[in-house]
């Protein structure tokens, strides 16, 4: 089948252009200012401009032997857990060829066995997380690098033996290689792909590194500081809340839309361990006192900017899987019955929620989850901007993303996507925008 190409190649090879020259450098600075430059872009910046190319390849850190252990032991772990621990059988949403993935949902207990495991590591002295935040760097290296190959071996994958219907070339190498070719790659029937770099690999290291953070802060003071106990618990409740509902994000655009490819795997591999972990690395050497009265505060609203993003997310699956049978803050939601065309010409309806969160704005649940982000990296305060890089970094993201999702479900449901934008004006923040 021929994948329908949905972003120019102009587009895609400036995309990954940017993305190969930025990013990597960004993500070896960002670690080498947090860990050695005390936090302070300036002085790297400084170093760089007294010691040029040849100071930033001495920075840049090999990937160590270490580094590729502690890759492949967690990474094998994790893989181990998802095919292992038991769960649920989940159904994802059906795909424009009209095949319906199937998943095996034990995220909640993978995440609990990774948790408990790593701390107990540590706790019993079989091993210290401390080593992980000593070769983070190389780490960081190894996974650049790491995730290429990776990568490149998904592009065969999905020319010689793709998993599903859902696969097909664009006929461009550049494009397919980038944006992916297999909505659902598998190895054999059961073990997902995406679920394992999205889930397993990419947002259960944001979990382990937390934990790894607060540890070395720990063992290099002798004492957590409160800023680093509210930003590693925020951090926690985040990713709990995460596999709690990781059955949902399976009907994401992650998930149900983006391919896997260079692009999504790259964010999931290299992004997320290093950039959303980053406001806890730079506390690790910035133990910051906030008082007991000022840290409960801290802790109790980013909670509860985590609980009201998930109520967003559960609201709208409760109401589509119930087909709009449910209850929304007490009373029958409204809602628009939206038909729409499928690639293979089949006429279908969806719902459309128009009250509720959903009916404050039509991506409301993005306010919560850039403010409780910035709650987490609030403990750091403010003598350093590079800790709030990824508060920065998701507002983008999310802006982006509200306007690509935006444009596709007008796609996608045309006059019926008018009707909701003309009940729920507003994209993002009510009144506002
Ligand atoms: P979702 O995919 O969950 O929601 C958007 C989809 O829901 C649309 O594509 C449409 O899909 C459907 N939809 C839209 N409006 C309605 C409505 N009124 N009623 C019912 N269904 C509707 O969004 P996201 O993937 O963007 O977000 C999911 C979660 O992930 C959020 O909590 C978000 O904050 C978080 N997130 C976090 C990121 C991070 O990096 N930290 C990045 C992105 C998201 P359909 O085709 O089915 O109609």
């Amino acid at each position: 089948m021929e994948a329908k190409t949905v972003h120019s190649p102009a587009l895609t090879y400036f995309s990954m252009l940017s993305l190969l020259s930025l990013c990597p450098p960004f993500v070896i600075l960002l670690w080498y200012t947090m860990v050695h430059a005390d936090g302070s872009v300036v002085q790297t910046w400084n170093f760089l401009k007294q010691h040029g190319l040849q100071g930033f390849l001495e920075i840049w850190p090999r990937p160590s032997a270490i580094a590729w252990k502690i890759i492949f032991v967690y990474g094998a772990f994790e893989a181990a857990l998802q095919l292992i621990l038991p769960g649920k059988r989940v159904e994802g949403p059906i795909s424009p060829t009209g095949h319906r993935p199937v998943y095996k949902a034990n995220g909640m207990a993978a995440y609990f066995v990774t948790v408990v495991t790593y701390i107990s590591l540590w706790w019993f002295e079989i091993f210290n997380p401390t080593v992980v935040y000593d070769h983070l760097g190389e780490i960081y290296s190894a996974l650049i690098f790491g995730s290429l190959i990776f990568c490149v071996l998904l592009y065969i994958k999905g020319h010689v033996a793709p998993s599903s219907t859902d696969s097909g070339s664009s006929g461009n190498l550049i494009i397919d290689f980038y944006w992916g070719m297999e909505l659902y790659p598998r190895i054999g029937k059961s073990f997902d792909i995406k679920v394992f770099t999205n889930c397993r690999f990419g947002m259960m290291s944001w979990a382990v590194l937390a934990i790894t953070y607060c540890i070395k802060q720990y063992e290099a003071n002798g004492k957590v500081s409160d800023s680093m106990l509210v930003n590693t618990t925020l951090m926690l409740v985040y990713v709990t809340k995460f596999f709690w509902w990781e059955a949902g994000y399976w009907n994401t655009m992650d998930i149900a839309h983006d391919r896997a490819g260079f692009y999504i795997c790259w964010g999931c591999l290299v992004w997320v361990p290093s950039i959303y972990t980053s406001p806890g690395m730079y506390l690790v050497n910035h133990p910051v006192n906030l008082g007991t009265q000022l840290a409960l505060y801290i802790l109790v609203t980013g909670i509860l900017c985590i609980y009201i993003n998930y109520d967003c997310d559960r609201q709208r699956q409760e109401f589509r899987r119930t087909n709009g049978k449910c209850k929304i803050w007490g009373k029958a939601p409204s809602k628009i019955e939206a038909s729409y065309t499928t690639t293979s010409g089949e006429t279908k309806t969806s719902l459309l929620l128009t009250s509720g969160w959903w009916g404050l704005a039509r991506h409301f649940h993005y306010v919560p989850e850039i403010l409780a982000s910035f709650f987490w990296t609030v403990p750091a305060l403010f003598n350093h901007f590079l800790a709030y890089f990824y508060v920065v970094y998701l507002t983008i993201l999310l802006l982006d993303r509200a306007k690509r999702d935006d444009d596709r479900c007008r796609s996608k449901y045309g006059k019926y996507w008018k009707l909701y934008c003309n009940k729920v004006p507003y994209k993002i923040i009510p009144g506002i925008y």
